[in-house]
């Protein structure tokens, strides 16, 4: 069949069946199908929706275009996190440590910054000489000595998510949610791990921005997972403000490292514990949720989980004097406050447009080809609920080049809602569990 015809029928809103899927990721992931063809299909993929044969079908035919690891062989449960995206949103960078801390193996393998949201490699690659590129070999011996590895698809693992991700970013086809499944999912059942928690993101900084389409997602997700054999959770969270204080790559590492240190921020820190929580429930080495928490507590303030996140910097090439030292990572030249016009509280924040100023100054990708500018990023010094007085800073622009500056500025400027009176009490930072 050729392309252009399954192309149309896409298009016309009909249903491919597994073959037709399949014949369509595997030509890309060969090169046979050229981008701007693929493109066209996710585009009529994302306007006219995937059926769950459909969705199940490409996150099969994904997965299989590269390698299955194995790591059974490896003693001990294979539990990994994954989030469907935010601003600000470093989780990975602490619950990885704090898990495998607690003797759980996590073999993780992330994504780059798409859209408006961060990618925790991107993130890592601020660690001076990090390197997420590990071979399957190299990741093996990671996991088998110091517990985790954290690493992006290689050549071998998922490479259709791989290009369709990278593409995705750029032609506005991400928050769609059988895409979104199938990209997180094909990477993640690659893994050879026995179970998978996921922080589905909702609100007004998340792909998906209601909770009944959140809810959806994590359902077929779990749904996903447990047909392919795996334990799956999904947590259902807040994005609509960024997590913590920070975004940004190199500032995201440095606000990970605080809360690893027993500092940083409330919601960041509330988040991870809950993440670890399930990881360490689901890896067995908790029995109740409440005392995965007060395990993960006790690995921050023994140091345990901070000295894992060096061995693991070590392991895969990094500067882990950073781990002491914050102050060795990238650091944009220049800073901007961006002030309240009035007095009030902040009501509410467009979090999606946080997150695109990020990019516009150089945090983020608009074409798949654009390098990030590691050390650039926005500093948020008000949360919803917050007081705040005429003049004072809501947002710190960190940048290096003021090219697209007042672009940037008024996109935080015009993020902020400020009403005269505080508003209701929001949607809690972890609402439902699914699958647990
Ligand atoms: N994270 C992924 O890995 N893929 C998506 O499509 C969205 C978030």
């Amino acid at each position: 069949m050729r392309v252009v015809d399954l192309i149309r029928r896409k298009r016309d809103g009909e249903e491919h069946s597994s073959e037709e899927i399949r014949t369509l990721i595997d030509g890309y992931t060969r090169g046979d199908i050229p981008d701007y063809q693929m493109s066209a299909w996710l585009m009529a993929a994302f306007l006219r929706g995937l059926s769950g044969a459909e969705t199940a079908a490409l996150t099969s035919a994904m997965l299989h275009s590269g390698k299955v690891l194995d790591f059974s062989d490896v003693p001990g449960r294979k539990v990994d996190k994954h989030s469907t995206g935010g601003v600000g949103d470093k989780t990975s960078l602490i619950v990885a440590p704090i898990a495998a801390a607690a003797g759980v193996r996590v073999p993780m393998i992330s994504g780059r910054g798409l859209g408006h949201t961060g990618g925790t490699l991107d993130k890592l690659e601020s660690i001076p000489g990090f390197n997420v590129n590990l071979s399957l070999a190299e990741f093996r011996h990671a996991l088998e000595t110091v517990g985790c590895g954290l690493i992006g698809q290689t050549a071998e693992i998922a490479p259709a998510d791989k290009k369709m991700y990278a593409l995705r970013d750029v032609t506005g086809t991400v928050e769609h949610r059988s895409l979104i499944c199938a990209s997180i999912m094909s990477k993640k059942l690659a893994e050879g791990l026995d179970a998978l928690v996921l922080d589905v993101k909702v609100g007004s900084g998340a792909f998906l921005k209601t909770e009944a389409d959140a809810t959806l997602l994590a359902e077929l997700m779990v749904e996903t997972g447990r047909r392919m054999g795996k334990q799956v959770v999904a947590l259902l969270t807040d994005m609509d403000q960024p997590l913590g204080r920070m975004a940004g790559n190199a500032m995201e590492i440095a606000e990970s490292l605080a809360v690893l240190s027993g500092a940083g921020p409330d919601d960041l820190r509330e988040l991870c514990l809950a993440l670890s929580a399930w990881m360490l429930l689901l890896g067995e080495r908790v029995k109740t949720i409440e005392e995965g928490k007060r395990v993960a507590a006790d690995l921050i303030v023994s140091g345990r989980a901070r000295e894992k996140f060096r061995e693991i910097i070590k392991q895969q090439g990094g500067d882990a004097r950073v781990v002491d030292d914050p102050k060795r990572l990238a650091r944009a030249t220049h800073t901007l406050d961006v002030v309240s016009g009035a007095d009030g509280y902040v009501s509410a924040t467009q979090c999606e447009q946080l997150g695109v100023a990020c990019v516009v100054l150089g945090g983020g990708r608009e074409k798949k080809e654009d390098a990030i500018d590691p050390a650039v990023g926005l500093v948020f010094h008000k949360r919803i609920g917050d007081g705040v007085r005429r003049g004072e800073p809501l947002c710190t622009l960190h940048y290096n080049s003021d090219a697209r500056l007042d672009e940037a500025r008024r996109l935080v400027e015009t993020a902020y809602k400020i009403s005269p009176r505080p508003p209701a009490a929001g949607r809690a930072l972890v609402g439902r569990v699914i699958g647990g």
